[in-house]
C-alpha cells in the first residue's frame, strides 16, 4: 500500500468517493452501530475509573518499557519462547525469512495483526514463494479483494454485504443472495484445509504480560486461536509499546478493549499464550517465537508532546467516532492505522515530510479524545503535528499566509470588528471565491457581528 512519495489524503479521498460513493454509507453505517455499540457498552460499568485506571497503567508501563520489555524476555524465554528483535521493518522481515527457512514454511496462517500490515509482512512472505492465508473474515475479504484494511479492527468496513456476496459469487462460487452466514461459511470452508496444512501461524499481540511471559489475544472469531495452536510454529509480531506489568492487568485491560471496539463485555475468544505445548499436551505448536519490533517507537516514546500515542490499545473508537473517518473509511490515509490515531502515528513513524497532510484530516472536534479508553489527548497532537508542519514549511500553498495575516487582523481590535462585519455581509461571499480563502469558508460559518460592532459565539 504506502509509496516513499507523500500522502496526499485529499487526492486519495476524493478519487474514492468518486469513483466509489457507496463507500461513505458503508462507513457511515458501520462506525455509528460500533459507535453506539460502545456508548451502551460504557454506560454499564464505571466508565470514568476504568479509563483512568487502563490510562494511568499504560502510561506507568510506557515509563518503564525497557524494564518491562526486559522482564517479558527472560520470562517468555524461561516459558520456551524464542524471543527476537526488530529494529525496523526490515529486520523483522529479515527475522521471519530465517523462520521461514528454518521450519521449511510453505503456507502460512495469520491471525488478524496490524503490526505484520505495518511491515509488510504478506508482500515478504510471497516474495519467499511462501502462501498466506488471512483466515479473520474482514482480512480474508480484502485479501481476496487484493485491498488493504479500511479499519483497526474491520478490515472490509468500507465493503457492503452486497458487494462482498458478489465478490464470493465469482471467486468462491456461493449463490449471489448469499446471506452474511452463508458467506462466513464459505470462508470457513477453504480456510479448513488451509490450517490443517499451513507450517507456521503468524499473529500480532494485544499486550504481553511482563510478569509471567504471556501473550495475549482477543478476538471474536476462533482463527487466532486456530492459527496458533494448529500448525508446528507460532510466530507473534509484537510493537514494543505492547507490554504490561502484569498478567493480572489484563483482567481490566481485555473487557475495556473490547468495550471500546466493539461494545462487547469481552470478545469471544482470549487467548493466552505462554509458550510451546508441554510434553504432557495434546495440542499446541512445537515452537513459539516472539518478535518484538520498534520500527520508529523509539523516537517516538522520547517525543515529549507525541508519546503518549504509544499507549494506544488498537481499540478502533477514535476511528468509529471521527466524522472524517465515517466519510471514506481508512484507504485515503494510505497506511496500515488510519482515523485520528493513524494521523497521530502517522508523522512520528513515516516521517513529517511524508505524512503531513494526515493530521489536517480532521476537524479538531474532539470526539477522539471523548472515547478513547486510554485518554490520548488525540486532537492537541493533531494541532502539534501541524504546528511542526507549518514551522517545517510543509502545508497547503497559501494556508500559512492566511494565517499570519489573519493573526495580524485578529490582534488589532478595530480592525478585527470591521473585518468580521464585511465578512459577515456581502464580502464573505466573495471570499468564496478567493483560492486560499474558498478551502476555509467551504465548511465554516463566518462569525457574525451585532450592531455594537462586537463579535457574538
Ligand atoms: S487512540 Fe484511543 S480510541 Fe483510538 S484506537 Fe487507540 S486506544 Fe482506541
Amino acid at each position: 500500500m504506502p509509496t516513499e512519495t507523500p500522502i496526499d489524503y485529499r487526492a486519495h479521498a476524493r478519487g474514492l468517493l468518486r469513483d466509489t460513493p457507496g463507500v461513505r454509507d458503508a462507513v457511515t453505517r458501520a462506525t455509528s452501530h460500533l459507535d453506539g455499540n460502545r456508548e451502551l457498552a460504557y454506560a454499564e460499568i464505571d466508565e470514568r475509573a476504568l479509563r483512568d485506571w487502563a490510562a494511568g497503567l499504560r502510561r506507568h508501563a510506557l515509563a518503564n518499557l525497557d524494564r518491562y520489555l526486559l522482564q517479558a524476555e527472560e520470562r517468555l524465554t524461561a516459558n520456551g519462547v524464542e524471543v527476537h528483535w526488530a529494529d525496523d521493518a526490515s529486520e523483522a522481515l529479515a527475522v521471519l525469512a530465517t523462520l521461514v527457512q528454518r521450519y521449511a514454511v510453505r503456507r502460512v496462517v495469520k491471525g488478524k495483526s496490524m503490526l505484520t500490515e505495518e511491515i509488510g509482512a504478506n508482500a515478504a512472505l510471497e516474495g519467499m514463494g511462501v502462501e498466506v492465508f488471512e483466515t479473520d473474515l474482514g482480512e480474508y475479504i480484502i485479501q481476496l479483494a487484493h485491498e488493504h484494511p479500511s479499519h483497526i479492527i474491520a478490515p472490509a468496513i468500507h465493503r457492503s454485504v452486497e458487494d462482498i456476496a458478489a465478490q464470493f459469487e465469482s471467486q468462491l462460487g456461493t449463490p449471489s443472495d448469499a446471506d452474511p452466514e452463508a458467506l462466513a461459511a464459505a470462508a470457513r470452508a477453504r480456510l479448513r484445509e488451509a490450517f490443517l496444512s499451513a507450517e507456521m501461524g503468524i499473529t500480532g499481540a494485544n499486550f504481553v504480560a511482563a510478569d509471567s511471559g504471556t501473550v495475549a489475544l482477543v478476538e471474536n472469531e476462533g482463527n487466532i486461536r486456530l492459527s496458533t495452536s494448529a500448525p508446528r510454529v507460532h510466530v507473534a509480531f509484537v510493537g514494543i509499546e505492547k507490554v504490561v506489568p502484569r498478567l493480572a492487568d489484563l483482567g481490566g485491560l481485555l473487557p475495556l478493549i473490547s468495550r471500546a471496539a466493539t461494545g462487547q463485555r469481552l470478545g469471544n475468544y482470549v487467548s493466552l499464550i505462554s509458550g510451546p505445548r508441554r510434553a504432557d499436551e495434546a495440542d499446541g505448536p512445537e515452537a513459539v517465537h516472539v518478535v518484538f519490533v520498534d520500527n520508529g517507537r523509539s523516537a517516538l516514546l522520547g517525543d515529549p508532546e507525541q508519546g503518549e500515542a504509544l499507549a494506544c490499545i488498537r481499540c478502533g473508537a477514535c476511528l468509529n467516532t471521527c466524522p472524517v473517518f465515517r466519510q471514506t473509511g481508512g484507504h485515503p490515509y494510505q497506511w496500515a492505522y488510519s482515523g485520528p490515531i493513524g494521523a497521530v502515528l502517522a508523522p512520528a513513524l513515516l516521517g513529517l515530510e511524508r505524512a503531513w497532510m494526515l493530521p489536517q484530516a480532521s476537524t479538531l472536534c474532539g470526539a477522539c479524545e471523548d472515547v478513547c479508553p486510554v485518554r490520548i489527548p488525540l486532537p492537541r497532537m493533531l494541532v502539534t503535528w501541524r504546528q511542526r508542519a507549518a514551522a517545517a514549511g510543509l502545508g497547503f500553498a497559501g494556508e500559512a499566509l492566511a494565517v499570519k495575516s489573519w493573526r495580524w487582523v485578529a490582534s488589532h481590535p478595530g480592525l478585527f470588528h470591521r473585518s468580521v462585519r464585511a465578512m459577515s455581509g456581502p464580502l464573505g461571499h466573495a471570499f468564496g471565491g478567493v483560492p486560499v480563502l474558498r478551502e476555509w469558508t467551504r465548511f465554516r460559518v463566518l462569525p457574525q457581528a451585532d450592531d455594537a460592532g462586537e463579535d457574538t459565539p
